[in-house]
């Protein structure tokens, strides 16, 4: 149920309406908007009846989410949600490139990758420290020392870092060195992973499980949201199918779906989304074209000798001519490309 406050409702009305709410047993989400104020509520296990707070002064209506995700239901809160990761917005006008390594492999490589896609504009830097390997023999990243590395190459190189966390433990030190908790595609239903990850204050990067319907992926952000944190960004990473020609099959839909039914912005990764280097081009211009908010992509300076996901990953050369491709396409959706920041406040 949504409360829809009157656009010259006082705050002492607004009270009154979060105290009716709480004192029948319900959590109230006050959710200021540029024309009014909304109070959410959720707690409710069966439908609430309208007419008790429609009575209440201040309010014009009362209706019910239809959805079972409600928090980041665009019934919620009909705007779009700007997320501020170290200083740069993502899901405004401006689309957000993310880039670096799969992995990070050591302080060089990082560092040289970083470098190198900051040039050729990208304006967050992603490095994994705990990999979630299929297998227990592959290399599962450096752990806390990634995180070090990651940390070291965010001061030096002045890009706010994205990495991932595989567990409610590890959410604890990705916020002791980071900027943004990514939630892995098979991390999309741990659900005490999400919980955690909602009481942090660092942004959520929540990537879609690669089975999981657009109805689970928004109910697992709003796990992440329902725990107090409203900074999550969603990604579409690929679902797997039948298909050999590609890693998983990238499903673009998923943009304008989530669009249509969350407020919450959306990445797309073309580089697991295909897990073929010659994919990653074409699949991140139609990502731009479908309405993603901006994209994650894999940059290795070696490819070939990379740690993980070396046959997806793009050289440094052909992240420059993607950049530029996309800060020439970005007009046409009416969007800009974020610049990489200047400075950040840690
Ligand atoms: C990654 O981004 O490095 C990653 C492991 O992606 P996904 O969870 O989408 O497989
Ligand atoms: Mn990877």
């Amino acid at each position: 149920m949504l409360v829809v406050m009157k656009k010259d409702a006082t705050p002492e009305q607004i009270r009154r309406v979060v105290e009716t709410i709480e004192r029948l047993g319900l959590a109230a989400h006050p959710i200021p908007g540029t024309q009014r104020t909304a109070i959410g509520i959720t707690g409710n296990r069966g439908t609430l009846e309208p007419s008790a707070l429609e009575s209440l002064d201040g309010v014009l209506e009362a209706i019910p989410v239809s959805r079972p995700f409600k928090q980041v239901s665009r019934e919620w809160k009909a705007e779009d949600t700007v997320v501020d990761v170290g200083g740069v917005t993502i899901g405004g006008r401006a689309l957000v490139v993310i880039a670096g390594p799969c992995a990070v492999e050591s302080y060089e490589q990082c560092v040289t990758v970083a470098r190198a896609v900051k040039e050729a504009g990208a304006a967050l830097l992603r490095g994994g420290a705990y990999k979630p390997r299929t297998s227990p023999y592959s290399f599962q990243g450096l752990g806390e020392e990634g995180l070090r590395i990651l940390a070291r190459v965010r001061e030096e190189v002045g890009l706010p870092v994205v990495t991932e966390a595989l567990d409610p433990e590890g959410v604890g030190l990705v916020e002791t060195y980071a900027d943004m908790i990514q939630i892995g595609a098979r991390n999309m239903q741990n659900f005490s992973l999400l919980k955690r990850a909602g009481k942090s204050r660092l942004p959520v990067l929540l990537k879609r499980g690669m089975s999981a319907t657009i109805e689970e992926l928004l109910l697992a952000a709003e796990y992440v949201v329902n725990e107090g944190n409203p900074n999550v960004v969603l990604c579409e990473r690929g679902v797997r199918t039948f298909a050999e020609h590609t890693r998983n099959t990238l499903d673009l839909s998923a943009v304008p779906a989530v669009k249509r039914l969350s407020h919450l912005p959306i990445l797309v990764d073309p580089s697991h989304g295909t897990g073929r280097r010659e994919k990653v081009l074409p699949m991140a211009l139609a990502s731009v074209a479908a309405g993603a908010d901006g994209l994650i992509i894999e940059v290795h300076d070696q490819p070939e000798r990379a740690l993980s996901d070396g046959h997806q990953a793009i050289v440094p050369e052909t992240f420059r001519f993607l950049m530029e491709r996309v800060r020439r396409l970005a007009p046409v959706m009416d969007r800009d490309v974020h610049a990489p920041p200047t400075l950040f406040p840690r």
